[in-house]
């Protein structure tokens, strides 16, 4: 790939697009999002078909697919970018190309995988977009990037150049053989799945890896704040960074103080409220042109916070993720209602508990729910019943029964400590 394509982007989201208040953002947003529906009117023959006037309708998983062939502005077929996706993924390999683009498969149960296209303009745009917010502040070259990450796709390997270096991880791996990996290869930079970091600390902890990372980023799995502060001490780092990011973009990234902020200044963000705080966030990627990403709701329950980031930045600051909407659970309420519970109900019933850190809390059904954590003393046990008893009183929910199990972390599944599963 063309390393020089990588550069302007670079410049550009390191220190070039910087905006004096909100207003100066929202002129260029504007201008961006003219820019991409001209492009998409004249390329797009979904876009061109709809009538001038017509507000452009929402996206989701179901609907790109629905509508893949006509959305993509390549003419690439989804059968044939399936098939193709599905027997790299199969092969493990993952350096081919279709047509000279890059396809990927998003995760989701089989038959519901979502396909993401990216042309190499669209690489080394992400690539240089990532660096430029996320190197260090002050050391721009000589940096060694450790990154893991479950299925590899060329969009993450365009990252390599003659000033940094990476070296990719797949996480099929046994743990054993990273930490022997890491103890020689001396990553200045740390990036992995929240889950995997932990592994990786605990290791530290216990004297079998040794490494001095100057920058540790957790992707791909929600970062819990008990997790956060165990890694920032055993790191020894102030900051844990954070990328918000999924097929549908690069949505976030945390500055230099970790407060995680959304990329207002490459997507365009509309907010589906939930309550005063929380919402759906839907995307409009100004960049992307192969495959638009338009009005994309996404399913995650962001949590904004109003509060002005000491960093300065004009970005919509965000105090968390929280999960995402399948995972709200759902319990009986009086007279055969329905109560919706966020995740961060379900947490704080364990993070009240002393001691839990390692945990995973499971609705099977509106009456069951599984606790799974180890070596958990029969006090803890009944703290954490006590809790969730306290939660149905107060949301006027009848309670579950819950059962406690071991346990067990599988590196190949993105970990969610709150999931519900019916
Ligand atoms: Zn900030």
């Amino acid at each position: 790939m063309n390393k020089l394509k990588m550069l302007l982007p670079f410049i550009q989201a390191r220190w070039l697009r910087r905006f004096k208040n909100r207003q100066a953002l929202e002129r260029y947003q504007e201008k961006e999002l003219q820019k991409q529906s001209a492009y998409m009117r004249t390329h797009s023959p979904y876009y061109r078909s709809l009538p001038e006037e017509a507000t452009w309708p929402l996206m989701d998983k179901t609907f790109m697919m629905a509508h893949f062939d006509e959305l993509n502005t390549k003419g690439v077929k989804k059968e044939e970018a399936m098939a193709f996706a599905l027997a790299s993924e199969k092969n493990r390999e993952f350096n081919e190309n279709y047509q000279g683009i890059s396809i990927g498969l998003s995760s989701g149960t089989s038959g519901h995988r979502g396909i993401f296209i990216t042309t190499e303009e669209e690489q080394a745009l992400w690539a240089g977009t990532i660096l430029g917010k996320m190197l260090p502040k002050g050391k721009l070259v000589g940096h060694k990037l450790a990154f893991f990450l479950r299925a590899d796709n060329q969009l993450y390997q365009s990252i390599n150049s003659p000033v940094i270096e990476l070296a990719y991880f797949d996480t099929y791996q046994p743990i054993e053989e990273h930490v022997s990996r890491l103890n020689e290869y001396q990553p200045t930079i740390l990036i992995a799945p929240a889950s995997m970091l932990v592994a990786l600390a605990k290791a530290i902890e216990e004297h079998h890896l040794k490494m001095d990372v100057q920058q540790v980023i957790s992707v791909a799995e929600i970062l819990e704040a008990t997790d956060q502060r165990y890694l920032e001490k055993i790191f020894q780092l102030p900051v844990i960074h954070q990328i918000y990011q999924c097929t549908e973009g690069f949505l976030g990234c945390t500055c230099e103080y970790g407060q995680l902020h959304l990329n207002e200044d490459i997507v365009f963000i509309e907010k589906e409220y939930l309550d005063e705080k929380r919402f759906y966030p839907i995307v409009t990627d100004f960049k992307r042109t192969s495959q638009p990403i338009i009005r994309y709701r996404l399913n995650d329950i962001l949590v904004e916070s109003k509060e002005k980031c000491p960093c300065g930045s004009v970005y919509q600051r965000i105090e968390k993720i929280e999960g995402r909407s399948d995972d709200i659970f759902l319990f009986e309420g009086k007279n055969g209602t329905t109560i919706s519970v966020f995740p961060d109900f379900i947490r704080r019933c364990l993070l009240f508990v002393p001691d839990i850190r390692d945990y995973q809390v499971t609705q099977h059904q509106p009456t069951h729910v599984e606790i799974a954590s180890n070596q958990l003393t029969e006090q803890q046990k009944r703290q954490v019943i006590q809790e969730f008893e306290k939660l149905a009183e107060d949301l006027e929910f009848n309670c579950p029964q819950l059962t406690f199990n071991a346990y067990e972390w599988n590196p190949q599944v993105k970990l969610k400590r709150v999931a519900r599963k019916f």
